[in-house]
């Protein structure tokens, strides 16, 4: 019998009936073996999920402000479930011991682990399966970087021991320290994806709200296209550029292990779903895979006259990003002037610094800033080979009366990525989407 390591997200673990379907899918699953699940996500349109409340939690305690009654909210939400399944788990002491952590002036990494743990404790309960902790096996160096083939070695080392499993995802520890340590938010996938490479298994089955990725954003795009097969490297621009169906780390540890994804809905198990395998292996003729974007950015713009005889000019200008802890995501050059395209976040309240360091050390003759930019990710394998694939992205916008910021196809020829003013965002997908579909 093969052997399948399937992730449940927030929504999938939300309350007592999503856990009966996990049961239902695992029932009829017998090499479902190894499980990663999230922290309780939204119920309803409005609700609060897990690791939100936690994280609530912590700013209230750092700011002297009692967290008892959040608290409660968060113990009700476990103890309803509990009740409903008839799980018999002891949770009070672990409820006692994380809000005394709480009071305690506790990691931000450790409470936002919590909501994974107490899902895996009790999942583990429901479906009869080990519990094994993902502290000290998912493994991180000191500056909270994934030692990737140490967790490798210590998970597999770990799962031999057990025919079945639930493992809390999102979180590990710190090698050195023992400390918990968090991936990104939505970094449940990453777990997942460590886990199935770890037991070597068949198939990494990510389980979640919608069946499969879709060729745009369901929130954008009215009823998209499913897309049934897709390559790793084209998820992964997708997934970085906002679709946010699964985290943009999950891909390579099952792509080197060449373990394929399969992306599944808990509310429709009947669907096939999309899946992520290595390019090439499945029979692939259309243009567009699936467009994504993200908002907001900033694009600092340098001119300055014979820029591009100057030696180490784009070094210097990164060098200003590197010193001050910026990374960008692109930036397109011309012969006398320069962009920088990061994202708004990452600038937070240095963007003074970051041109004053410009002027005194590039000397440049002008710099402008243009905030509110949207990046738009337009992903196919069959993009960079067909003649006229970008002129029908930009007749297509232009037909929208929308104004391109800048236009950039992608090295790994695989994408074109564009900037548009923000209010133009949600159009300029629905326009590309509709010039490559209609
Ligand atoms: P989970 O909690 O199961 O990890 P997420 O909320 O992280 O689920 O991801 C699923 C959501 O991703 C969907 O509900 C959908 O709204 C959103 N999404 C964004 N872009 C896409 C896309 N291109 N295809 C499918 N879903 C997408
Ligand atoms: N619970 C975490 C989050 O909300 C991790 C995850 O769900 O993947 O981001
Ligand atoms: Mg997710």
């Amino acid at each position: 019998m093969g052997v399948k390591a399937l992730k449940f997200g927030g929504s999938s673990v939300a309350d007592g009936i999503q856990l009966g379907k996990i049961r239902d899918i695992i029932e009829a699953e017998p090499e479902g073996r190894y499980v990663v699940v999230s922290a309780p996500g939204k119920r309803f349109d409005g609700d609060s999920k897990i690791t939100d409340l936690l994280l609530m939690c912590k700013a209230q305690a750092d700011s002297n402000i009692p967290i008892e009654q959040l608290f409660q909210v968060i113990e009700d939400r476990y103890n309803a479930i509990s009740m409903q399944l008839g799980i018999d788990v002891d949770l009070e002491s672990e409820y006692k011991e994380i809000l005394k952590n709480l009071n305690n002036g506790c990691s931000r990494d450790y409470i936002a682990s919590r909501g994974e743990y107490l899902s895996a404790r009790l999942i583990a309960e429901y479906l009869g399966y080990d519990f094994v902790d993902t502290c000290g096996l998912i493994l991180f160096d000191n500056k909270g970087r994934l030692l990737s083939e140490e967790t490798n070695s210590a998970l597999s080392e770990e799962l031999a021991k057990h025919d079945h499993a639930v493992l809390p995802g999102f979180y590990g520890s710190c090698k050195d320290s023992g400390e918990i340590k968090v991936f990104s938010r939505g970094g449940s996938d990453v777990s997942g994806a460590l886990v199935a490479r770890a037991v070597g298994a068949d198939i990494y089955e990510n389980w979640t709200d919608v069946s499969g990725l879709l060729m745009a954003d369901p929130r954008v795009v009215k009823d998209p296209l499913p897309i049934g097969y897709i390559s790793y490297l084209e998820l992964r621009e997708l997934s970085y550029m906002g679709a946010s169906v699964l985290h943009e780390d999950a891909v390579f540890p099952v792509r080197q292990a060449g373990i394929p994804i399969n992306i599944r809905n808990t509310n429709a198990p009947e669907d096939p779903g999309t899946i992520i395998t290595t390019e090439g292996t499945y029979r692939d003729d259309r243009l567009l895979s699936g467009i994504a974007g993200k908002q907001p950015f900033t694009v600092i713009s340098i001119y300055k006259n014979m820029m591009n005889k100057e030696v180490g000019f784009v070094r210097r200008t990164l060098a200003v990003l590197e010193d001050l802890g910026i990374s960008f995501d692109h930036i397109p050059t011309g012969i006398d002037s320069l962009s920088v395209v990061i994202e708004s976040s990452e600038l937070e309240d240095k963007l003074d610094e970051v041109l004053t360091e410009f002027e005194q050390r590039l000397h440049p003759d002008e710099i402008s800033v243009v905030s509110d930019i949207a990046m738009i990710a337009v992903v196919g394998a069959g993009l960079s080979k067909t003649i006229g694939a970008a002129a029908k992205i930009t007749s297509a916008l232009r037909d929208a009366g929308i104004n391109i910021r800048m236009l950039n196809q992608g090295i790994s020829e695989i994408n074109v990525i564009l900037g548009v003013d923000s209010p133009d965002f949600e159009p300029a997908i629905r326009a590309i989407y509709d010039a490559f579909t209609k």
